[in-house]
């Protein structure tokens, strides 16, 4: 019988990487925990206009990047594509967003129909921080340093950049998309395939066109920082000033626009040249009209979301995950003959006396020289053996399968003083 393989661009997490990720998840939110923003979850189905009307009908995610079907009822469902609008939906359905601030998160997998790739899949996974309720530069800044030292506890910098940029309020973003499609209509012979169909739809895309033949044309094209209304520009300007004095390094990219509809003024991406195409692992902006445009009262809100299987990859590429991500056991408890109810019994005995400790029973019978091979192969750098006659004389043999040194034989008490001191 053909064997059922996973869908395509939906990966399985194998017990050998799993570790990586509860090193990353850990350390993230820990680090959230420290700055007091609490996790939020919410369902993976919404109804589809939930994203229709966020994200926006003439963006890529809407377009054609939806997993959209009608459920028995016949109505209309899709898998988050994002966590933003599911957020939103939640916090005004449970009236939190009613004169209060929250600085909340959310992690959990998202859906998107792109071509599967490097760095690119079909269900992948981020990590989302938003805040709502605040319209100062100050929460922009906040995030941003968070996000800062994020890098810092991973060990990965130096091979990230933080890319920002403002959009203005929707006025000075409209005044700016008519400039852009005026002097951009006068050049569509120059224009790539894409970047013509999103002069149309989402001319703003446009300045995202990795095309020489379009980044020459845009070396000319209007400047989205002309057209910025005066209160979006300070509010950049601030937010530049707290980076600074907070001694976040930045680069202002003028041509970051972000893919969805719903941001105002700051935007940000964190990129990295190490995984190639698929160069940004984090990324968000401010998005003061979208909670309004759910039906909400109007309420300031910034956030960003980072794609874990992106930053695993920059992990694995810069050697940043640590040992203990690896998660070998730290004993492997041999037991030979009719030893099980004393091996069960030593195991938790440890456990009692060492909490932190990693304890592999083996389970399932065996000669000595096979389960000498599995916990040889478990990567525990010790091995506690127990036959009949151990068990017998009240003792355990101690065994290091990483370095030479001769096996001990010791009772209890001195095989946990022995783990103790390592
Ligand atoms: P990109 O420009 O790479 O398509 P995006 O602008 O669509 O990204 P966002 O919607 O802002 O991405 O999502 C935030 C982060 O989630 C991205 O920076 C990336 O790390 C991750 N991400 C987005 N789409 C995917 C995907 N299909 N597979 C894996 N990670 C993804
Ligand atoms: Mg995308």
């Amino acid at each position: 019988m053909k064997k059922i393989q996973a869908i395509r661009g939906m990966n399985d997490l194998l017990p050998g990487q799993s570790g990586r990720w509860q090193y990353l998840e850990g350390v993230v939110s820990d680090l959230l925990r420290r700055y007091h923003y609490q996790e939020i979850r919410f369902p993976i189905l919404e109804q589809t206009e939930l994203f229709k009307r966020s994200i926006g009908e003439v963006t890529d995610i809407v377009e054609k990047e939806m997993y959209t079907f009608a459920d028995r009822n016949d109505e209309s469902v899709t898998l988050r594509p994002e966590g933003t609008a599911c957020c939103v939906r939640a916090c005004e359905e449970h009236g939190l967003l009613y004169n209060q601030t929250q600085k909340l998160w959310y992690a959990g997998p998202m859906f998107r129909y792109e071509k599967p790739q490097k760095g690119r899949l079909r269900q992948f996974h981020q990590i989302g921080v938003e805040a709502f309720g605040m319209a100062t530069p100050d929460v922009d800044a906040e995030l941003l340093i968070l996000t800062a030292r994020l890098w810092r506890e991973l060990g990965i910098s130096d091979a990230v950049t933080l890319q920002i940029n403002s959009l203005g309020v929707p006025e000075a973003r409209a005044a700016y998309r008519e400039a852009l499609v005026a002097y951009l209509s006068g050049h569509r012979d120059a224009l790539d395939e894409d970047s013509l169909r999103r002069l149309e739809s989402n001319p703003l895309r446009v300045l995202d066109s990795k095309d020489p033949n379009t980044q020459a044309l845009l070396a000319d094209a209007p400047r989205l920082g002309d057209y910025l209304d005066d209160e979006s520009r300070q509010h950049f300007e601030q937010v530049c000033a707290l980076l600074t004095a907070a001694g976040v390094p930045f680069e202002v990219n003028e041509r970051l626009v972000r893919g969805l509809d719903y941001y105002t003024k700051t935007v940000f991406e964190w990129v990295t040249d190490k995984l190639g195409a698929q160069g940004t692992v984090c990324a968000g902006g401010r998005y003061d009209g979208l909670v309004e445009q759910l039906g909400g009262r109007a309420t300031p809100a910034v956030g960003f979301a980072m794609g874990i299987e992106r930053l695993i990859l920059l992990l694995e590429a810069l050697d940043c995950v640590p040992e203990a991500a690896t998660q070998l056991p730290d004993v492997y408890i041999v037991a030979v003959g009719d030893v099980s109810a004393a091996s069960l019994a030593l195991a938790e005995a440890l456990r009692n006396a060492l909490p932190y400790l990693a304890v592999q029973t083996h389970c399932g019978g065996g000669s000595f020289k096979s389960q000498m091979k599995k916990a040889d192969k478990s990567g525990a750098p010790i091995a506690l053996i127990l036959g009949e006659d151990e068990v017998k004389a009240g003792q355990i043999g101690v065994k290091f399968l990483r370095e030479q040194a001769e096996q001990q034989t010791l009772d209890q008490a001195a095989t946990i003083e022995l783990l103790k001191s390592l």
